[in-house]
C-alpha cells in the first residue's frame, strides 16, 4: 500500500461520490446532466462546437447513461 494506492483510492472514492451525487439528481456523471461536451479549448469562449455526450446519448439523464455504459 503505496502513495500510489493510496492517490488511486482517493480519486475512486472521490468518483463513487460524483456518481451518486449526479445519480441523485438523475444527471449525466460524464457530462453533468448537460447533455453535450464542448472542447476544453473552448470553454471559456462560448461554446461553438458543442458534441453530444456519448455517455447519455445526448439525453444528459443518469438513467440513460446507466443503460449506455
Ligand atoms: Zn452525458
Amino acid at each position: 500500500m503505496g502513495l500510489i494506492d493510496a492517490y488511486h483510492q482517493w480519486k475512486e472514492s472521490r468518483y463513487e461520490n460524483h456518481l451518486s451525487n449526479m445519480k441523485s439528481q438523475n444527471k449525466c456523471p460524464d457530462c453533468n446532466g448537460k447533455g453535450y461536451h464542448t472542447f476544453p479549448v473552448n470553454e471559456f469562449v462560448y461554446y461553438t462546437n458543442p458534441y453530444d455526450c456519448p455517455g447519455c446519448n445526448g439525453t444528459g439523464q443518469y438513467s440513460d447513461w446507466e443503460q449506455l455504459k
